[in-house]
């Protein structure tokens, strides 16, 4: 076929290259259907696609049909000196470039020069005025002569093309932030995070190499969010991220989830030591640096420590100990870092083990309410009693509420459990009112999550309604941190429980951080003095002093005073001379099972 003067290309093109394009549900099969469509149409023998990559004045051949040439090049990139490269953009600006196969020029480069092309139409695309790559139809056996109107109709093709591998790297950026990397911070996600560490773990020999691997997270975080909004949290979060990654030399770092974040560190084995005492101490300071975004509240970093010191672990497991010691670190006042030792697994299974069993406990009513009487200090005569949970397992042994509480706290089954004791002790109430035995006040104790769902409210009204007990013999205890924890849904559950005529206390005063300014702002009906201050047997004369002015103080305000933990004569003279009200503690009674409430009832009034 010679050259010739009419047009090879018409409209109808476009339109089946459209429909090829919108064909299938992926655009690199639709984009090498398309050119494997046009070569063949045009009788050519290559149709390639080259586009811009970031490596300088580079670009790289995406799609390709060749016939008669084996060679594959796919993701081949072609680098120009920055001469030829603004040699040809200045060329491509003109719109299309045609090279023609002359003896007298010097030859072309490259693979397809091999075969001597005989024409090769070029259509650079460009993107707001920015050179993008080009779509070339390269012929080795004749030249073809392109019309002005082939030149037209191909380079509106040129655009389909071009727009759809635009679309394409956008889709696949996205993806990849999406994917690859954690949207908030920009870090590594997890599992790229245990990838990176599952590679480096083989590195580590006892005596030799070791990793600490330090997963780590902000102590109530979620106060954080609510304080200050989440824009504030996540600029938190990508604070936190930023200190971490720019502190020592790490394996990698990641951001597991919400505030949890984990940090993988190569050591010599003889630098673990030093290496902890280092970490704690940049833990402190990063805890500072926090504090600078949130001045007002108080930032304490929480990080467990697994060592790696051999290989036979994988780095999942690794994650999960750490996490395990992080957990830990929570419970323990005052504690910022803990490293794992292999008793929290048995930890972690016990847990899992109360976890499995309370429903079943419930059911079996294995666990049982006990009750502690309070002692009415002016005439020494039962005031009431606090509620206070034990499970007791089949073998008839105890476990306490300790051991279970703060696990149930974490994960939410303290609900349920709650209502269990408080059905139970509504249930008892009526038992007595039934029996026209003497009836007293009963406390039960309010954890926060309670105060964060609003169910609390409709079920004691609906406990209320069902057992048809009247307001005044029932209490609930809010410990003082749940006032500092979620002061506005405290304040909605006590001014509901005044109106419907039940008593509210504040529970283990004097234990955590309490806002005094807060005790007068609240309409509590009893405060009840943490048993920390009965530590000792006899009171030292700071104790006294502070249980002075606290009972001073509550009195003022019209609370009755409580002290919880009373266990010896000389306590109990010192605090009813300070003028507290009621007294509970191991002096009158430990918490005891219904039946022995009930012969206790019937002995002290
Ligand atoms: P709490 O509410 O401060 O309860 C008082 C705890 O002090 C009880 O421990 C009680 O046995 C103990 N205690 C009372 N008098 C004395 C004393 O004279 N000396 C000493 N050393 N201890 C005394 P218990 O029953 O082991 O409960 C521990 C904590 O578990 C409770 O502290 C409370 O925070 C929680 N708890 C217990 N039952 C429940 C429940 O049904 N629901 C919820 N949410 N928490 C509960
Ligand atoms: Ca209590
Ligand atoms: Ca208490």
């Amino acid at each position: 076929m010679g050259t010739t003067n009419s047009s090879i290309c018409n409209w109808q093109l476009i339109d089946d290259a459209k429909k090829i394009l919108s064909d299938g549900n992926h655009t690199s099969n639709a984009v090498n259907n398309l050119l494997l469509d046009l070569r063949s149409r045009f009788n050519l023998n290559a149709i390639v696609v080259r586009q811009r990559i970031s490596r300088p004045f580079s670009l790289r051949i995406m799609y390709e049909h060749v016939k008669n040439c084996p060679t594959k090049r796919i993701n081949q990139t072609i680098t120009y000196s920055e001469e030829d490269w603004n040699k040809s953009v200045s060329e491509y600006k003109k719109g299309y470039y045609i090279y023609y196969f002359d003896e007298n020029k010097a030859p072309i480069s490259g693979v397809i020069a091999k075969y001597k092309p005989q024409c090769i139409l070029q259509l650079p695309y460009f993107s707001k005025g920015v050179f993008l790559g080009t779509l070339d139809f390269i012929d080795f056996e004749q030249p073809h002569d392109w019309s002005e109107q082939d030149i037209i109709i191909l380079s509106s093709l040129r655009d389909l093309i071009f727009e759809d591998l635009t679309k394409l790297d956008e889709d696949k950026e996205s993806k990849s932030s999406e994917y690859d990397k954690d949207y908030i911070t920009g870090m590594n996600r997890y599992e790229t995070f245990i990838e990176n560490l599952d590679r480096a773990i083989p590195s580590c020999t006892i005596g030799n190499n070791a990793i600490l691997v330090v997963y780590s997270d902000i102590h109530h975080f979620k106060l954080i969010n609510e304080g200050y909004g989440y824009r504030k949290g996540d600029e938190l979060l990508r604070e936190y991220a930023r200190q971490l990654q720019s502190g020592r030399t790490y394996i990698d770092a990641c951001r597991v989830h919400s505030d949890n974040f984990i940090v993988a560190y190569q050591i010599q084995a003889s630098d673990i030591d030093t290496t902890l005492r280092e970490l704690e101490i940049e833990q402190k300071w990063l805890s500072l640096e926090l504090q600078k975004c949130c001045p007002d509240s108080h930032i304490r970093i929480c990080s467990g420590i697994y060592i790696i010191d051999n290989s036979d672990i994988d780095a999942a497991t690794t994650a999960a100990y750490a996490n395990m010691a992080r957990k830990q670190s929570k419970q323990e006042k005052g504690l910022r870092s803990v490293l794992f030792s292999s008793d929290m697994i048995k930890d972690m299974k016990r847990r899992a083990y109360l976890n499995d069993e309370l429903p079943k406990a419930i059911q079996n009513h294995n666990l049982v309410v006990y009750y502690q009487p309070k002692i009415s200090c002016s005439s020494e005569k039962l005031f009431g009693a606090e509620a206070l949970i034990r499970w007791q397992k089949d073998d008839g042994t105890f476990i306490y509420p300790d051991e279970f509480i703060p696990e149930f706290e974490s994960n939410g089954n303290i609900v349920s459990l709650d209502y269990y004791v408080y059905e139970e002790v509504f249930r008892y109430q009526r038992y007595r009112l039934d029996h026209n035995l003497s009836v007293f006040p009963v406390s039960m104790n309010v954890s926060r999550l309670h105060l964060e769902s609003n169910d609390i409210l409709p079920y004691i009204r609906s406990l209320l309604d069902k057992y048809q007990i009247p307001p005044k013999y029932i209490e609930f205890e809010l410990t003082e941190n749940i006032y500092m924890q979620s002061i506005e849904p405290a304040r909605k559950f006590i001014s509901t429980c005044n109106d419907l005529g039940i008593s509210v206390s504040m529970d283990d005063f004097g234990s955590g951080y309490s806002s005094l300014n807060m005790i007068s702002s609240l309409p509590i009906d009893v405060l009840k003095i943490d048993k920390i201050f009965m530590k000792n047997e006899t009171l030292s004369d700071n104790d006294k002093i502070v249980l002075n002015s606290v009972i001073d103080m509550a009195k003022r305000l019209n609370m009755t005073v409580l002290c919880e933990g009373v266990e010896s004569k000389s306590q109990l003279n010192f605090l009813k001379d300070a003028g507290c009200d009621i007294i509970q503690g191991y002096y009158y009674g430990k918490p005891m099972s219904q039946t022995e409430f009930d012969k206790f009832v019937t002995s002290y009034v």
